[in-house]
């Protein structure tokens, strides 16, 4: 464990940090001693019982203008943001950023219908998928999706056909992988066509009659903290744009995905959006002149937009190590082998006694959600915020192990729960059975006329 402690993203925050915790995230502070977020402080926020996510959809807004921001300084206008949907279905902070003039990026038929539920015009949907079915391919189409993604030869062949029989010519961009190594990013991909055998499926699709702007796409799959390989990454896809392309048929798009790491956590590491920007700005500057460029970040936008409050359960101490057990699970703050949840005390505690800890749930599986953490003593008793805990938890919690947290949305000066003891108890029930409900399930009470699934 201690190999892998050094490195920022795994580790706590330190003291000095946390006493300028507006440092590391500027929504919140330490005010006669109590944490604050937004001006409110964290009692108003969580009331101490049952652990809590609070989502701010105000720093997802701030963080999508700021990447534009900054982007913009050498894209202009020619340039967007499509927020990823899967990192974060909050409907708050989906219209938040909406309202905010974001675009969304879906990557199925049922993230299309959520995007769409909740507001997002189909001109600002950009619609990614390995295949789809024909519905759902006359679904985007028919209803004026803005870029279609395409992942190889059969979705180009089978999208062509539905536009050609719509009578559309839909914009489209050709995903590509672009880097060579392991099962998950390259050759053997599900996702993505090989850059050195993509040149071929791009110039089929530039050659079609049946669809209009062609681009290419790339995603990094990573967690990126790094502006240089965001440049190399980019440098790969506007290469392969400027040697396809012919006066006639030039490539107009470049969409180069998400993977960039939470703002608040790049910013702690020294880097900011302008860096990212400026490194894009140099990877593609053997491109021509006119091209659209595509952005996708979900972490990005909505890591530091939310904080998660919970009790301890209690201490374990072995040898050299201090852990503080969260009642929070590692079902809903997904663990990453590369970043954590940095724990803040609720309160701050000059004088009293600090220890370093390691902070993870009290379930049997060997994960955790911060190391090397100080922490004033008195958490153990009020409880812990965690921060950066807005991105792929509640879109990747497993239902297992723990209970699930409320969920809440801090709006116009005010905390709104969304999720709590009803909703998580009706959910619950019609899965597992009612924990709640004390032992004696009839093993035949889900009997009925048909009971089949997939009705
Ligand atoms: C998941 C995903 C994103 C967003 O990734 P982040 O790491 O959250 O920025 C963007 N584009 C595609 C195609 C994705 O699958």
């Amino acid at each position: 464990m201690d190999e892998v402690s050094t490195d920022i993203r795994l580790r706590g925050l330190s003291p000095q940090e946390l006493r300028k915790i507006d440092s590391v995230l500027p929504y919140t502070r330490f005010d006669a001693g109590r944490l604050h977020a937004y001006g409110t402080p964290a009692d108003a926020l969580w009331s101490g019982g049952h652990p809590a996510i609070v989502f701010f959809p105000q720093r997802a807004v701030e963080n999508y203008r700021d990447i534009r921001r900054a982007f913009a300084r050498h894209f202009g206008s020619s340039m967007s943001v499509h927020f990823a949907l899967k990192s974060c279905y909050v409907p708050s902070v989906l219209r938040a950023l909406r309202a905010a003039g974001a675009g969304v990026e879906v990557m199925s038929p049922f993230e299309w219908r959520l995007a769409r539920r909740h507001g997002f015009a189909p001109d600002s949907v950009v619609a990614n998928a390995v295949r789809r079915d024909e519905s759902s391919r006359e679904d985007l189409l028919g209803s004026g999706a803005g870029l279609i993604g395409i992942d190889g030869r059969e979705e180009l062949d089978a999208l062509c056909a539905t536009a050609r029989r719509l009578g559309v010519r839909p914009d489209v961009t050709i995903r590509i992988s672009a880097f060579a190594t392991g099962t998950f990013f390259g050759g053997n991909s599900k996702l993505g066509t090989p850059v050195e055998d993509a040149a071929e499926l791009v110039e089929a699709a530039l050659r079609s009659p049946d669809v209009g702007t062609v681009g290419v796409h790339g995603h990094q799959l990573r967690k990126c903290v790094d502006p240089e390989q965001f440049g190399a990454f980019a440098g790969i896809l506007g290469d392969l744009a400027t040697d396809v392309s012919t006066d006639r048929r030039p490539v107009g798009i470049i969409n180069l995905g998400g993977g960039l790491e939470s703002r608040s956590v790049l910013e702690r590491t020294g880097v900011t959006c302008d860096d990212f920007a400026d490194a894009a700005r140099d990877g593609l500057r053997r491109t021509r002149p006119g091209l659209r460029l595509v952005l996708e970040p979900g972490r990005h936008l909505v890591s530091d937009a939310a904080i998660a409050f919970t009790r301890i359960l209690g201490t374990k101490h072995t040898a050299g190590t201090r852990w503080a057990i969260t009642e929070i699970g590692t079902n809903v703050l997904a663990p990453f082998s590369d970043r954590a949840y940095p724990p803040v005390p609720l309160r701050w505690e000059e004088d009293g006694s600090w220890h370093t800890y390691h902070v993870s749930d009290g379930i049997a599986v060997p994960e955790v959600l911060c190391l090397n953490a100080p922490l004033p003593d008195s958490v153990l008793a009020s409880g812990l915020a965690l921060l950066d805990c807005g991105a792929y938890t509640t879109t990747y919690s497993e239902l297992w192990g723990c209970d699930l947290p409320d969920l809440a949305v801090f709006e116009e000066g005010a905390v709104r729960r969304v999720f709590g003891p009803e909703e998580r108890a009706r959910m619950l029930a019609s899965l597992y059975g009612d924990a709640d409900a004390g032992p004696d399930i009839d093993p035949d009470a889900d009997a009925g006329p048909d009971r089949r699934a997939g009705g």
